[in-house]
């Protein structure tokens, strides 16, 4: 099993010791319209395994948009909070699917989940999902916050600072965060750094603001890479690749 260095230093170059990334459920889909592409959930766990790797401690908060969405249930006259519960055990579903990637490819994991189900994962536990980082295994938060009305973006800060992340890693469909969708807009400009009140006063479809807020209050830093870039996260973590990271003050 290939597991992090855990309480030794990172590799040279290495600028994180411990850090959370996100992948929104939409990310696992590949070109599909619904669900889980194998090929994508692979590649995926082959870029944590890299940062691994490098001696970064990593955890994985996982959406759900990929299988179900309580904003869309609640459209269609479902109550809103049971449809949040459906979209949060859509997580667990993904987060599953994740771990058996990563341990195929021989890194070690653990799933926690926000609502317990004790057949398939561990409950979410603090101290317990720190000691697993430092030992070196991927943990993966599974089932967001546990409330209706949230987000997985502001389950990945809620995580990142409970485990005192120093670094919040947003993997997107591009390469940063632009002025405008660069897939619609070619003049679109990239940002190298932005501070989190520039996301907030531009509104910029970063993270939705409760996640931003509690980075902030927290101080971490936010970045924000192309999960559809092979080797993005590693560079990511050694300050190199194309990416943009949003902090408190822009220098
Ligand atoms: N969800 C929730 N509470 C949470 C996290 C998620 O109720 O703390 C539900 C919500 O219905 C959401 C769904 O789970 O629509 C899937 O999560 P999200 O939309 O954040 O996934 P992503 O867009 O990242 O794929």
């Amino acid at each position: 099993m290939v597991e992090a260095t855990g309480t030794t230093a990172p590799a040279e170059g290495v600028r994180y010791k411990r850090v959370l990334l996100k992948v929104s459920g939409e990310a696992l889909m590949g070109q599909r319209d619904y669900g889980l592409d194998p090929e994508m959930v692979n590649r995926i766990a082959s870029e944590v395994k890299a940062v691994i790797a490098l001696g970064v401690q990593v955890c994985l908060v996982i959406g759900g948009g990929n299988i179900f969405r309580g904003v869309k249930g609640a459209a269609s006259g479902m109550e809103r909070a049971s449809a949040d519960y459906i979209g949060m055990l859509a997580t667990v579903m993904n987060a599953l699917s994740m771990q058996s990637a990563l341990e195929r490819m021989g890194v070690s994991t653990r799933v926690q989940s926000a609502i317990p189900m004790s057949t398939v994962c561990e409950p979410y536990i603090r101290r317990r999902a720190v000691r697993h980082m430092e030992k070196g295994r991927v943990v993966i938060f599974a089932a967001g916050t546990g409330n209706p009305f949230f987000t997985t973006d502001t389950a990945a800060a809620l995580r990142a600072s409970e485990m005192g992340c120093d670094g919040l890693l947003k993997g997107t469909q591009v390469d940063g965060v632009y002025t405008a969708d660069p897939k619609k807009d070619p003049t679109a400009q990239h940002y190298e750094r932005l501070t989190y009140m520039d996301v907030l006063t531009k509104e910029l479809q970063v993270m939705d603001a409760s996640a931003i807020a509690l980075s902030r209050e927290n101080h971490i830093p936010i970045l924000v890479f192309s999960i559809h870039t092979p080797g993005a996260f590693a560079e990511v973590m050694q300050g190199r690749g194309k990416h943009t990271i949003i902090t408190e003050e822009r220098e």
